[in-house]
């Protein structure tokens, strides 16, 4: 963490800011995860520089080779099926039972908020524990754990059109699904405080919803071990661990 007494004073501040709020929602990246062992895509250790994002998680590699990005995705949902949630997300949703925390909103395909006990969790970019049908006129879906094992010996097909299953998340070029982004939005447009977590904030839309917080004339406040494109629009912005700060923000709240 940054210099402990520079730290420690902005945590207080961070638990004020969350304790007079009247409506805080948190967007989360994949560093919250980190701590779970869960690799980032980017920043120090990201997958991102061990493999290229457009060979793997795009429609276009999908179509041309389903065999590697499916070894690919069961690699990944092998690894997250077999982490558990870390401090920083207990955290999180110990504040939400306190009723501090209103909703998270997420980047992430890993359901580590969930198994933390958060509840109003919305997944902008799907989830790894699903799998879907890739004809987008068919609507079958399947839990990845149920099948993870076929899809290891073959291609999934769809039981019910013939086509491939793919995994159930949101691959770059691919829109978001609609009833979430418009949720997250206006979870975004009713806060008073929006707590970034743990994300590079590169991709968009998902990078410009704290953004609409502060055009509402809410505050950002960002908890990361770097800076990132938001760290020059946040309120408060605390160099750290996701674990070790929501931990440190939590005593405070518990206290008070
Ligand atoms: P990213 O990989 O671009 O950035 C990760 C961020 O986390 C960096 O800013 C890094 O400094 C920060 N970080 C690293 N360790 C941290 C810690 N201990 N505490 C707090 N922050 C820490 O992640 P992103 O912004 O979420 O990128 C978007 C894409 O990455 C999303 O589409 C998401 O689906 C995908 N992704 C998800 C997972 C997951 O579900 N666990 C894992 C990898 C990537």
């Amino acid at each position: 963490m940054e210099m402990y007494v520079e730290a420690s004073k902005k945590i207080k501040k961070i638990a004020s800011e969350v304790e007079n709020s009247f409506y805080t929602t948190v967007l989360t990246g994949a560093g919250i995860s980190a701590e779970s062992g869960i690799p980032t895509f980017r920043g120090r250790d990201g997958l991102w520089n061990k493999y290229r994002p457009e060979e793997l998680a795009t429609p276009q590699a999908f179509e041309k080779d389903p065999k590697l990005v499916w070894g690919w995705y069961t690699w990944r949902m092998k690894l997250v099926f077999s982490k558990e949630p870390n401090p920083g997300h207990k955290a999180l949703a110990e504040m939400e039972k306190m009723d501090l925390v209103k909703s998270i909103i997420t980047q992430n395909v890993d359901d580590l908020h969930e198994r933390a006990g958060s509840r109003n969790v919305i997944h902008l970019h799907g989830e790894l524990k699903e799998v879907i049908c890739s004809n987008r006129s068919c609507d079958y879906k399947v839990e990845a754990k149920t099948i993870l094992d076929e899809i290891e010996k073959r291609l999934p097909t769809c039981p019910e059109c013939g086509s491939l299953l793919r995994p159930g998340v949101v691959w770059f070029g691919e829109s978001l699904p609609t009833e979430e982004l418009s949720k997250a939005f206006q979870e975004a447009e009713k806060s008073k405080v929006i707590l970034v977590i743990g994300t590079s904030a590169v991709v968009q839309p998902a990078a410009s919803i704290p953004l609409i917080t502060k055009r509402k004339g809410g505050k950002i406040i960002e908890i990361n071990p770097d800076t990132t494109s938001l760290t020059g629009f946040a309120d408060v912005s605390v160099r750290g661990g996701a674990g070790e700060v929501l931990t440190a923000i939590l005593e405070i709240l518990k206290r008070d």
